[in-house]
C-alpha cells in the first residue's frame, strides 16, 4: 500500500459536516516543502475545517513536568506505534520525520515533526506553519467532541495554503521563532519572516507585541486606567498584524480585567462580549470554556438589568 493510498482513505474517511468540513480542503505538493493542506473553495471565517482524533499518543512530559529525554520519548513512542493497527502505521510511516539529534530513530522522529500537544494527528500534521497563520486549532473536551479542532482564523480563499503556527507567535520576535522553529527543521518565509519593507512593518508590529506579552501591564485599580489604554493599542495592534485568534482575545481579556478594577459595567460587558466574538471564531461556541464564559456574560447581564430596575423604581414611602 502507497502512502497515497493511506492519505485518500483517510482523508475521505473521519467526520461530515457540521462537525467538520474538510471536503473544502485538499492535500498537495506546498512551495513550503513537503506537503500542504490548500483551500478548494473559498472557506469562510470561524469554519471549523478538521475535528480530529490523534493516531498515535504519548506523553512528552516525565512523571516531575520536565521534557523526557530523547532516549525516553524514542522508547515511548515505539511502544504507543507498537499497539497501531497496520493502517495506522502505514499512516504515521507516509507523514514527514524531522529530528535534530540523528539517533532519536525513524518513529521518534517522525512524532517530533508532527506532533501537536497530544500527540500525531494524521491529517493535521500536513498544516505547515506561518508566524500569521490563517488556522487556529485548540482541543475541545466537550461531551459530544472530544477532538482537536481547527478553524479559519479569517476568510480563505480558494487555491491558498492553510497554516498554523507551530510555536506562540505574539509571543517572539523574529529571531526568538528563528531559533525555535529550527526544532522543526522549519525556515519560515511567511509575510513576517521576510524583508521587504511592507513585511518588516508586519515584524515591526510582531516585535512589539512579544515586548508586550514579556510584562503585560498590571490590570489591579492602581494601574487600572493606564493599562486599559495599553490593551486596547495592542488589540489593534494585534488585529493590524493579522493576529486574530488567542492574540487577540487576549488583549480584550485584559481591557476586560481592567474594567473591572474601574468598577466600569458596561465596559466589562463591551469587552466580555468582543472576546467572545473572537473566540467563537476560533475554538467554535461548543467548546466548554466558550460556553462557560458566555454564561458569565449572561448572568453579569442580568445582574445589570436587576440592579437598573431597582434604582429606577421609586422609593417606598417608609414614614
Ligand atoms: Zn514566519
Amino acid at each position: 500500500m502507497t502512502s497515497n493510498y493511506a492519505l485518500k482513505n483517510l482523508v475521505a474517511s473521519g467526520e461530515t459536516p457540521p462537525l467538520d468540513s474538510r471536503h473544502l480542503i485538499v492535500v498537495r505538493a506546498s512551495s513550503k516543502g513537503g506537503k500542504g493542506i490548500f483551500a478548494k473553495a473559498d472557506i469562510p471565517r470561524g469554519t471549523r475545517i478538521i475535528a480530529e482524533s490523534p493516531l498515535l499518543t504519548v506523553e512528552v512530559f516525565n512523571s516531575v513536568g520536565k521534557p523526557k529525554s530523547d532516549t525516553r520519548l524514542s522508547r515511548d513512542v515505539l511502544a504507543a506505534y507498537n499497539l497501531l493497527s497496520g493502517t495506522k502505521r502505514r499512516a504515521y510511516d507516509s507523514l514527514h520525520k524531522y529530528s535534530r539529534n540523528s539517533k532519536i530513530g525513524d518513529k521518534a522522529a517522525v512524532f517530533v515533526a508532527n506532533a501537536y500537544e497530544d500527540g500525531v494527528y494524521w491529517l493535521a500534521a500536513r498544516f505547515n506553519h506561518s508566524c500569521i497563520p490563517n488556522v487556529h486549532h485548540i482541543y475541545n473536551n466537550g461531551k459530544k467532541i472530544r477532538k482537536r479542532t481547527f478553524h479559519a482564523l479569517r476568510d480563505i480563499k480558494k487555491g491558498e495554503e492553510l497554516t498554523v503556527s507551530y510555536i506562540h507567535s505574539e509571543k517572539s520576535d523574529r529571531r526568538a521563532r528563528e531559533t525555535e522553529l529550527e526544532n522543526w527543521g522549519f525556515s519560515c518565509t511567511c509575510a513576517a519572516c521576510t524583508n521587504d519593507s511592507a513585511r518588516n512593518a508586519l515584524e515591526w508590529k510582531i516585535a512589539k507585541l512579544a515586548r508586550f506579552w514579556k510584562s503585560p501591564p498590571r490590570t489591579g485599580p492602581a494601574s487600572a486606567k493606564k493599562s486599559l489604554e495599553r490593551y486596547e493599542a495592542m488589540a489593534v495592534m494585534s488585529e493590524s498584524a493579522g493576529l486574530v485568534g488567542n492574540s487577540l482575545a487576549k488583549c480584550y481579556r485584559g481591557c476586560g480585567k481592567c474594567s473591572i478594577a474601574l468598577g466600569d459595567s458596561n465596559q466589562v460587558v463591551k469587552w466580555l462580549g468582543k472576546e467572545l466574538e473572537v473566540m467563537k471564531y476560533y475554538m467554535g461556541d461548543d467548546h466548554p470554556t466558550f460556553q462557560e464564559l458566555s454564561e458569565l456574560l449572561k448572568s453579569f447581564k442580568e445582574i445589570l438589568k436587576t440592579m437598573e430596575k431597582r434604582r429606577k423604581e421609586p422609593l417606598s414611602d417608609t414614614e
